[in-house]
């Protein structure tokens, strides 16, 4: 509430039109350029997850029990910094960029809040764009043609009677062994996973990864379970596998909604950002990603149903520094200078697009 109230206070003062309380806490704001061309979308979120944080740096959260490890601060950072950058720039666009700067990412419920009250609908755009910290070194970005994050589905699981903790824990078990990929462990395994990103038809061109534990261990044994698929169109079967396995173990299991979209970038728009990217200057380096990640999903997902575009990997990791990049490791550090990269980065894009016809 605080940050949004902030984030409209910025982008007023560089003269946007702002709106606020779009799907709850959520902010939009207009920048229109004398001349008429595309409309162009910016989202940027802004919330924070569950905790404390214990990397120490001159802009870590002062809110107890509130923690930026998935570097959303820096996200928000990046879409004001872009924002006052095109509203200097404003006689020279053709055009309107609509920003978003979206709350509850973290809950899957943002994205969502921000469509339904209509964000989409009041400001169409052409093409969306955003970016995310990622555990790649300061002045990389990665570009994800035709690949992004994959979807996510939940369910719960009850195991009743006698034998119901051994039977759950055996069932646990079966779970992990859906299990196509693992987090890295090692440098090496992390070196592994990044060249898999990279390769088309390589490992991760379709994968499963599980995580499961038992929520209560009373009567009745309660198991959690997470599944994160690539591609989404594996989630029918992954259902199916899941409730024959409950079945075989005779547990009861739950789904609590539908599976979460995969997040897929533009195969077209992601390559033309790869190429104008390379001459930003501050980006050290263009990758492309050609599979998922398969750790984290994403509601961006939500505006890319509805909007061609695509997310950007920003290096935010100074690893002989001790600054890991790793989103949502409990000591989740990020390298500031990347907030320069992104801005550089994001901005430009933006005015090349608001150009190219
Ligand atoms: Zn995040």
């Amino acid at each position: 509430m605080r940050t949004a109230a902030l984030v409209a206070d910025r982008l007023r003062a560089a003269g946007l039109a702002v709106h606020t309380g779009v799907g709850g806490h959520g902010v939009v704001g207009v920048i229109d350029g004398p001349d008429p061309g595309p409309a162009l979308l910016y989202r940027a979120d802004m919330d924070a997850v569950a905790g404390d944080e214990r990397y120490v740096s001159g802009f870590a959260s002062q809110v107890p029990g509130a923690a930026h490890l998935c570097g959303h601060d820096l996200h928000t950072a990046i879409g004001v910094g872009v924002a006052e950058t095109l509203a200097r720039l404003r006689d020279r666009l053709a055009g309107r960029v609509v920003f978003v700067f979206q709350p509850a990412e973290e809950t899957l419920e943002g994205a969502r809040a921000m469509i339904d009250d209509g964000v989409l609908d009041r400001y169409p755009a052409r093409e969306a764009y955003a970016l995310h910290c990622a555990p790649l070194p300061v002045g990389v970005v990665a570009a994800l043609p035709g690949a992004g994050l994959p979807g996510q589905d939940t369910c719960q699981v009850e195991f009743t009677g006698p034998g119901a903790a051994g039977t759950a824990r055996q069932f646990l078990d079966r779970v992990g062994e859906l299990a196509t990929v693992t987090k890295p462990r090692s440098a090496d395994d992390f070196a592994a996973l990044v060249a898999a990103l990279q390769t088309p038809d390589g490992p991760l061109a379709g994968f499963v990864f599980a995580e499961s534990h038992l929520a209560q261990d009373g009567d009745p044994v309660v198991a959690d379970v997470w599944l994160r698929v690539w591609p989404e169109s594996r989630h029918a079967e992954l259902r199916d596998r899941l409730r024959q396995l409950a079945a075989q173990a005779g547990a009861v299991v739950t789904f609590p909604g539908p599976p979460f979209p995969a997040m897929v970038c533009s195969t077209e728009l992601s390559e033309a950002a790869a190429t104008y990217l390379r001459d930003v200057p501050g980006v050290a380096e263009v990758m492309t990603a050609r599979a998922a990640w398969p750790f984290n999903g994403e509601d961006f997902a939500l505006f890319l149903h509805r909007v061609p575009g695509a997310m950007f990997w920003l290096g935010v990791a100074d690893p002989g520094a001790g600054v890991n990049g790793i989103t949502h490791a409990p000591d989740f550090a990020a390298d500031e200078r990347a907030i320069g990269v992104g801005v550089r980065a994001m901005a430009g894009l933006l005015l090349h697009r608001l150009r190219a016809a």
